[in-house]
């Protein structure tokens, strides 16, 4: 594995930003990952990764009053109930009850390769269950998250902590697909998300040492210039040879090293900037 950066990991990484302060540079909050596999295939507390469940994951604070985003559904339930009143309370337990099996179906999908047959493998159940041919399925995950937003829920608040966690994903929630980006909120509440003890880079470290375990070798500050299906040279200048060659850089990055620089076709990639931000404060009480 080679990597640019003197760092592994890149934002699932922790450095000593202060002395004797680890700080993340990127991801803190854990919570896809915990529901792949991943973690007990490769066997990484094994390897030391010990993760620490996060709940609650979320408040949102107010004037006069806090949201609490708690893994306990009824507590979640509670909380809403007395800022936002029974309405949006029922609201939310019925968001939660709907889109839970149709997150378990993204998530199977995830574990089959990304072919029409994977997909419809893992979404046929859940097209079964809610007796449609997946016209109205499919009209729900096409929408936006702030479509679904404002058709289940009235206070504003609720609407904005739930639309911030969808707009973690990436694209804004106004935008057309992105409800199931908001969907994703349900999965906290079938496993909480986690923190690695040590910060966010420990699941990477723990990833490194089962690797070289496997036999595999890490290799950073000298990354990938040039590559092709099978070799890959570095910007120390040499040349690597494997049986198949694997990118997790950025997409744009992977077509500038493999030399492709069809303006056309880049354009076809429809690529955000990406947006939010993280304060990291060292405070002294
Ligand atoms: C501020 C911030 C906060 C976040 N918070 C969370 C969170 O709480 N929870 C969560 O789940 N996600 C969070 N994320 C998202 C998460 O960190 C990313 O989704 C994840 O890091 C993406 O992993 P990746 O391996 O695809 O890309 P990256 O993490 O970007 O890794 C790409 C790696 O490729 C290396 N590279 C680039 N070019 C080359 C080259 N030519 N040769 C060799 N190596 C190269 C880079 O140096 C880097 O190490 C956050 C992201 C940021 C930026």
């Amino acid at each position: 594995m080679v990597e640019r950066d003197d760092v592994v990991g890149g934002a699932v990484s922790t450095v000593e930003r202060w002395p004797g302060v680890h700080v993340d540079r990127g991801s803190t909050l854990h919570v896809m990952v915990r529901h792949t596999g991943i973690v007990e295939e490769l066997e990484l507390e094994a390897v030391g990764l010990d993760y620490i469940d996060t709940d609650p994951w979320a408040v949102s604070l107010h004037d006069d009053a806090a949201l609490l985003f708690s893994t306990d559904l009824e507590r979640t339930w509670k909380s809403i109930d007395e800022v936002c009143g029974r309405h949006d309370a029922d609201a939310y337990a019925n968001f939660v009850e709907r889109w839970t099996p149709r997150v378990q179906a993204m998530l199977a999908s995830f574990h089959r390769a990304p072919t029409a047959v994977g997909l419809a493998r893992s979404f046929w159940p859940l097209g079964r269950r809610v007796r449609s041919a997946g016209g109205e399925l499919a009209r729900e995950f096409l929408t936006s998250a702030d479509h679904v937003l404002d058709s289940c829920f009235h206070d504003e608040r609720l609407k904005t902590a739930l639309a911030w966690w969808s707009a973690q994903a990436g694209p804004a929630p106004h935008e057309v697909s992105t409800a199931p980006m908001l969907a994703t909120a349900a999965l906290m509440h079938l496993r909480a998300p986690g923190r690695p003890r040590g910060g966010s880079g420990a699941l990477t470290q723990a990833l490194v040492r089962r690797l070289e375990q496997l036999g595999g070798v890490v290799r950073a500050g000298d990354g990938a210039v040039r590559v092709t299906d099978r070799t890959v040279v570095t910007s120390s200048g040499e040349q690597i040879s494997a049986r198949a060659v694997v990118s997790a850089t950025h997409v744009l990055t992977t077509l500038d090293l493999l030399g492709l620089h069809d303006e056309a076709q880049r354009a076809r990639l429809r690529v955000g900037t990406g947006l939010g931000m993280v304060l990291r404060v060292l405070t002294d009480r």
